[in-house]
Formats: C-alpha cells, structure tokens, sequence
C-alpha cells in the first residue's frame, strides 16, 4: 500500500469492482478496499441478473453461473400465475449467479487492469481539507491508516457511511427499505429454469417473496418486505410460513440477511473529491430491489468522470457534475419510473392482483413485446393506465 493514490475505492460489491477497473484501464492509479475478510461473503443477494446487461461488463463464465433461465413465473395471492420470457420478465432473472464466485471475478478484473485490492481494511472516516475529500481513514489488521486520494468513490453498499461523512444526506426511513431475509435452500423441487414470484399482502406485504433456482434442486428462497411493514410478524415470519406450507421437506443450508433502498434516488451524489456508486448511492430498482447492473453501471461512468476530472485536474463537485448528470439520465430515469410504479403497488389489494394476474394469465408473453404487454395489461385494466400516464 502506498500512501497517496488517484482514486481510493470504498467497497468492493460490484460498484466499486468496475469503477476500479475502469479507472486503472484509464491509467489511474486505484485502490480498492474492503472490510471484509472474504470478498462477495456473506451473501445478501438473490443472485439475479439479466444476462443483456450482464455482457456489457464481463463475458458470462460458468464458474459463476449457477442457472440460466428462461423466464419468471408470477404467482398471484389466489394462486394464478402468470408467465413471462426472461427479455421481458424484467432485468433480474435472465442467469441465477454464484455471487461468492461472482464479486471475486469481478475484483479479479479490476486487479488485471491495474487496481491495488487490500481486504479486511475498512473505512473509518474522510480526509476532508479545505472542503475537499483528499483521502480515507482506514483500519487494517488493528491498525489505523491515513491515505490520500485525489477522489474517493463511496462504493460501500446499502449501509454507506462514505456519503455521510462527506455531508451527504443518504437515511433511509422503514418505508424506504425493503427488509429481506433469505435462505439457500436444497431438495427444491421447482422448474430450475424459471425464477418464481409470490405477490400479495398475506404473503410479502408491499414486497414479494421468491425462490430463484441454483441449479440441481437448490434455490435462494427468499423475501423482501416495506420495512414499515415489519412489526409483531417480521420478514422471517412470513418467509417460514411458506416454507413450511409449499417447501416442507427442503433444507435450509444458509441463512442471509439484508436490506435493499426502494427510496428512489438521493438528491446529491457528489462532493468536492467525491462520488457514490450503487447502493451507496440509493442506485437499486425500487420494484424489483435489483442494484446489481445499476450498480456495475454506475461504476462505469464514475471510473470514466473521475478520470476526467484528474486529467483536468479539477476535482470540484462542479467537475464531478458530469457523473450526476450521466447515471441520472440513464439509470436515474429508470428509478425514477420504477418509483412510480412501486408506489402503486404497494397500494394494490390482494384483489386487484388477483384480477390483474387473471387478465393476463392466457397472454403468450413470449411472442410478445413489452408494448404489447403493457397494452394487454391496460386493455384490460383501464385504472392502472390512468394510474401510470405519467410513464408515458
Ligand atoms: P454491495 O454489493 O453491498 O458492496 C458494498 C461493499 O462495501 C461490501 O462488500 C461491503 O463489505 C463493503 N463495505 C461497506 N462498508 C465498508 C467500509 N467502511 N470499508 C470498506 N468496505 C466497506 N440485486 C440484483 O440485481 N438481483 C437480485 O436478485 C438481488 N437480490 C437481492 C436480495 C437481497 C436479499 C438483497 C439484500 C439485495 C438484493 N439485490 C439484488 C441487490 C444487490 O445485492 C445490490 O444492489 C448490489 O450488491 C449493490 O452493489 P454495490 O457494489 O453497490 O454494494
């Protein structure tokens, strides 16, 4: 380790894994650290990503592809289910991953293109002068470090002090998170080539529950609800009643615990000498809780403007703008859309799902397009495209 850098990166989920590499590809010089003893362990993940997106950062490898699917099967909370083809189910179930494997190829990408990785090192606090962030407080092996950067990337995930420190507001309130629990589980009889969802009040109030399949007859069975949805009867509660009603000879081999942000994006990213990326940063899909593209995505653009910045030697939020305003008008739309669309299903009766999921229980979605899907659904729900126009 030296004691001055380009770039430190908080963090190495996948946001901080591909700014790193994209920032060391550009020449800069990059450190990478991560708290953790393990990178990608424990899991807080249920592994799905769309394979699309997925070929935009790294060739997909069968070492970290646990299964391929074809689509997602959305059950209703009277049990009507309706089928969808992986191009249009929505970007999270295109490939199952082995996320253990997964964070670690990605690492390995960024090592390859020059970036410097110390594990077991966690951030304690910024180096702030002048009202610059110039570098990072570190703690590695019991001892205290100070190193300086000329940008530090926040890439340290849902629970981010990165942004704090620097005087960015990123809380979340319970009804900005959904709280998940999940459990990996074997002797899973299921379809291993489709992903499935459960929707309803009584099953994953505000939220859903899933079990996406890993190959053999293991699947991540698992559930996110509106952390203010949480009281007497927790996540936990409602993921063991289904296991014990639908999976009662399954085994639980590991149990993993997380939240997701749903709040849609913060106001502010940036600082002088500072950008977050991904969770940190509130990147992940408030329908879906899916960060994991938004997050590599993300981090693209950041390696690219800090490289920017340092060339034009010119660190300013002013400067670093260009990232606010690049991952907005991508991802941020995106979000922005999907917040909508959130806020209106929490809303929806356990009714109304189900008379939503029979209305499109006989449409073939495979020889179908997303506009000819969105058109089925309002054909026959004339309220929700009254309760959506905004999207148009
Ligand atoms: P993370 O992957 O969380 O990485 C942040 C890293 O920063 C961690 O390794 C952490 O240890 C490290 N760190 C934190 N603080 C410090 C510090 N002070 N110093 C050093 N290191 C630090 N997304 C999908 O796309 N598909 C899914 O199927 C999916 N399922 C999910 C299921 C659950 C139960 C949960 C909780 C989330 C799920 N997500 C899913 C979301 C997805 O996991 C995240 O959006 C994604 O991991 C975000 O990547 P990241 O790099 O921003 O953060």
């Amino acid at each position: 380790m030296k004691d001055n850098y380009d770039i430190i990166v908080v963090g190495a989920g996948p946001a901080g894994s591909i700014t790193a590499k994209t920032a060391a590809k550009k020449g800069l010089s990059v450190l990478l650290i991560e708290k953790r003893q393990e990178i990608g362990d424990p899991v807080r993940c249920a592994e799905g990503i769309s394979k699309i997106a997925l070929k935009k950062h790294i060739e997909p490898d069968p070492r970290w592809i646990c299964a391929d699917m074809k689509g997602s099967r959305i059950f209703s909370p009277d049990g009507t289910s309706v089928q969808m083809a992986e191009e249009i189910a929505g970007g999270e179930v295109g490939y199952v991953l082995e996320r253990k494997i997964f964070d670690r190829a990605l690492v390995y990408e960024s090592v390859k293109a020059g970036a410097e990785v110390m594990v077991k090192t966690r951030a304690t606090g910024l180096i702030i002068e002048n009202g610059y962030v110039c570098g990072i407080k570190a703690m590695h092996l019991g001892k205290e470090y100070k190193i300086r950067s000329k940008i530090v990337i926040g890439a340290d995930g849902m629970e981010s002090k990165v942004g704090r420190w620097a005087g960015i507001d990123t809380s979340l309130k319970p009804s900005d998170m959904e709280t998940c629990v999940q459990y990996l589980m074997s002797g899973v009889n299921i379809d291993q080539e489709y992903c499935q969802f459960y929707v309803g009040k009584k099953i994953a109030p505000c939220g859903y529950l899933w079990l996406f399949p890993k190959g053999g007859n293991m699947a991540n069975v698992g559930i996110g609800i509106l952390g203010s949805e949480s009281g007497e009867k927790r996540a936990i509660d409602y993921l063991n009643e289904f296991v014990k009603e639908k999976l009662p000879d399954a085994s639980i081999i590991e149990i993993d615990y997380g939240g997701v942000p749903v709040s849609g994006t913060v106001e502010r990213t940036i600082a002088n000498g500072l950008m977050l990326v991904g969770d940190a940063a509130r990147q992940s899909d408030p329908v879906t809780g899916g960060g994991i593209i938004n997050a590599m995505d993300a981090g693209e653009i950041a390696g690219e403007v800090a490289c920017n910045a340092i060339l034009a030697g010119d660190v300013s939020i002013k400067s670093l703008q260009e990232y606010e305003d690049r991952w907005r008008a991508t991802i941020g739309k995106a979000i922005d859309n999907g917040l909508i669309v959130k806020d209106l299903f929490v809303k929806f009766t356990d009714e109304e799902l189900n008379s939503l999921a029979y209305s499109l229980k006989d449409v073939n979605f495979n020889k179908m397009s997303l506009t000819d899907l969105l058109y089925a659904l309002f054909k026959a729900n004339k309220k929700l495209l009254w309760d959506l126009r905004v999207l148009f």
